[in-house]
């Protein structure tokens, strides 16, 4: 299995990172989490387009995390040659409570983009599942769970395929909540926003993020949503985190793969 690090950075973006997109790739599974501006884009480069994802999993409604998901609605009424796609295959997009509000929103309350229900009629290829505090999910070959955290009706997924565990934190301030859904896991991918000095808003620091690597004991850590301030500072960072946990651990960067 491999994972893909789409987008490992915020919505500044650097050289080597931007906003937020991981592809969970497996054999006959692959898994969306998050959908930031530029990540349909960063899919096509690895030969995944709209119509093969098998659902798009959102933590949390922030731009960098949920920008492109009203492109993907729309590329999946096409096959890859660009021709509709007659019918579109259903697409399941898993989010927090308000999640059915929001996509109603874009695509029949705004004027301009409501054409995407009206004519191309998303409705009838759009499975929207709205996820809370414990709520566990089996679909085939793989299954979800979930933790909310603290982020502006954030939650975190901790999601197996094929015998392995690969939770993601989306955004989020240290949560007790987070730790306990990723005791263990194979692989935490988990926020380290900023350097602890400079640390704002509901987000994790390198300090932070250590203690909660010594709890969590994941046999794999990656770490991402880097702002700007951490670019040339990745080796430090591996460094510090490695003094609080025996984990692998890699500071992604977009386009970074690791195999489970
Ligand atoms: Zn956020
Ligand atoms: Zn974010």
């Amino acid at each position: 299995m491999k994972i893909h690090f789409l987008g490992t950075g915020s919505i500044v973006p650097t050289e080597g990172r931007f906003a937020s997109g991981i592809l969970i790739e497996a054999s006959n599974i692959k898994l969306l989490l998050d959908c930031g501006p530029g990540c349909i884009e960063k899919l096509r480069r690895i030969g995944v387009y709209p119509q093969d994802l098998n659902a798009l999993l959102i933590t949390h409604f922030h731009v960098d995390h949920v920008s492109d998901m009203l492109p993907l609605i729309k590329a999946r009424a096409y096959g890859r040659d660009g021709f509709p796609a007659l019918p579109p295959q259903m697409l399941e997009i898993l989010g927090p409570k308000g999640l059915e509000k929001l996509v109603r929103h874009l695509v029949v309350d705004i004027t301009e983009f409501s054409y995407i229900s009206r004519m191309m009629r998303c409705f009838n290829y759009l499975k929207l599942t709205e996820l809370s505090h414990g709520d566990k999910l089996f679909r085939g070959d793989w299954s979800v769970e979930v933790a909310e955290v603290e982020h502006y009706n954030g939650i975190a997924y901790k999601v197996v395929v094929e015998d392995k565990s690969i939770v993601y934190s989306g955004d989020t301030l240290p949560d007790k909540r987070l730790i306990e859904l990723a005791r263990g896991c194979d692989l935490l991918i988990h926020e380290c926003s900023f350097p602890h000095e400079t640390l704002i808003g509901k987000h994790t620091s390198d300090k932070q993020l250590a203690e909660i690597l010594g709890e969590v004991k994941a046999k794999k850590v990656a770490v991402v949503h880097l702002y700007p301030a951490w670019e040339g500072r990745e080796e430090t960072l591996v460094e510090q985190l490695s003094k609080a946990s025996r984990a692998d651990i890699h500071v992604a960067r977009d386009m970074d793969i690791i195999e489970l």
